[in-house]
């Protein structure tokens, strides 16, 4: 029973699919952690652009902010205003713009607003440094009250610089992020890669065997036949392309086996398979002591047919008779045609009684037939049987069969149109080179 299976072609490409299917994987595990990678390493890059360097930025505008308060206390310049009231938009320009990124560490957002805290009362202080007439009234005041100044100008900076602190820890953390998702990006890679080879080699060998063995049946069984094993068949279990090969093999061994085997004009087995049968019956019956029968036939004065009637006619006499021999045998039975007109028929587990009844059941069925000729004539035709029995009459095939031809002699001698038993007395007649009527 052949199970149904998808053609060799779609199991090539489903194969070469699953093959794919780990690689389609690794691709879009790659590209996922990419990207992971990719957008980790630019939440770092953003992170410094909008957090970090504003804040350098300011913390750099707050030191220069430190300078004209005191020019101004030692060198009473009043360009000193300008330049402060420049640098207090500016500071405070860069404090809103710091504060719109939003942190989202509330340690961040502290530090940044005590910062402020200190730059608003320093701005205040700064301002009135410089809005005092010059040189001070009150020297004292004034360097005390820059003293304060510098001193909430140090502090916004120390915030700042905690602030500075906390964006650098987290930019930290980012990098580590990257170097976890280039290790997991690695990590999946490498898994992809081996269920692909696991896959491959799965495939491949599902292939080779559901392929490569079907075709190595064929392959052997190919040889058989050409080394003239006729009787060799292909059982492929799948109904695929080549299961369908070896069904057509098949019948093609069929036919060979019956072109080599088989007489064209009766379909009776040739000489040579005759001679297997009888050798291999030989040998059957050695081992079983169970005996088998040989029967010998032909045709009677048969040139005359030919000579009346022509050769077609005769051939179609040689067919009828061949109907006549393997009518009622039994399946063990084997009706060969060994000659242009002599029969042979192994009949194994058969004695003598058994074997001459059916040697004359068949001659007068033969003596009955008519063979119609295309002038209405009716053709009849009889026949001669020698019978040898294996063991008594001869233990070789050559001794059984001279045994038989000697019995047939007997029965053309005899008058033609009846059935010999070998007889010793008979294996030592001679046998006459050419019947005479
Ligand atoms: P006997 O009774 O002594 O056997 O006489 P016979 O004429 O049958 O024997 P003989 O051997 O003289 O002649 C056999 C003839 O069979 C000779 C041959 O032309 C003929 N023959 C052999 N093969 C074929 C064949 O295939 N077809 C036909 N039509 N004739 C054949
Ligand atoms: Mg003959
Ligand atoms: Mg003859």
């Amino acid at each position: 029973m052949k199970h149904r299976s998808p053609s060799v072609g779609a199991r090539t490409v489903l194969t070469t699919g699953i093959m794919l299917v780990p690689m389609l994987l690794m691709a879009v595990v790659g590209t996922a952690y990419f990207k992971e990678v990719a957008d980790a390493v630019s939440e770092a890059e953003e992170e410094v652009r909008y957090e970090l360097m504003p804040v350098i930025e300011l913390q750099t505008l707050l030191l220069k902010a430190v300078m004209p308060p005191n020019d101004y206390l030692i060198h009473g310049n009043t360009d000193e205003r300008r330049i402060f009231t420049l640098l207090k938009e500016q500071i405070d320009k860069k404090f809103n713009a710091i504060e719109e990124q939003k942190f989202g560490e509330e340690n961040e957002r502290e530090a940044l607003r005590l910062a402020r805290t200190q730059w608003v009362m320093a701005r205040v202080v700064g301002q009135e440094i410089v809005d005092e007439v010059y040189p001070p009234k009150e020297p004292r005041v004034a360097a005390e009250k820059m003293e304060r100044f510098d001193r909430m100008i140090d502090d916004a900076n120390i915030h700042l610089e905690m602030l500075y602190k906390h964006i650098v820890d987290e930019l930290g953390e980012h990098v580590e992020d990257v170097e976890a998702s280039k290790a997991k990006a690695r990590m999946s890679t490498l898994i992809a890669f081996v269920a692909a080879i696991v896959v491959a080699v799965i495939g491949g060998l599902v292939l080779a065997r559901t392929i490569l063995n079907p075709i190595r049946a064929l392959d052997e069984g190919v040889s058989r036949l050409r080394e003239g094993q006729l009787s060799h068949r292909f059982s492929l279990p799948s109904d695929d392309e080549l299961g369908h090969l070896g069904e057509t093999l098949n019948e093609m061994a069929t036919k060979i086996e019956r072109l080599a085997t088989r007489d064209d004009l009766t379909g009776l087995y040739v000489k040579r398979e005759f001679n297997r049968f009888l050798n291999e019956e030989i040998s059957r019956s050695a081992r079983s002591g169970r005996p088998f029968a040989l029967l010998l036939i032909d045709a009677d004065r048969f040139k005359d047919i030919n000579d009346r009637h022509g050769h077609p006619v005769g051939d179609r006499v040689l067919s009828t008779l061949a109907l006549v021999l393997t009518h009622d045998m039994r399946a063990i039975d084997r009706v060969a045609r060994i000659g242009g007109e002599e029969f042979a028929v192994i009949m194994p587990d058969t004695r003598e009684g058994p074997a001459t009844d059916t040697a004359e059941r068949i001659r007068r069925m033969a003596e009955s037939k008519k063979v119609r000729t295309s002038d209405g004539e009716n053709v009849s035709i009889t026949i001669s049987v020698g019978i040898a029995i294996y063991p008594d009459d001869g233990r070789t095939s050559e001794a059984l069969v001279d045994a038989a031809d000697h019995a047939l002699y007997a029965a053309k001698a005899g008058g033609r149109n009846c059935v010999r038993k070998a007889q010793n007395s008979q294996a030592t007649l001679e046998k006459p080179v050419k019947n005479t009527a």
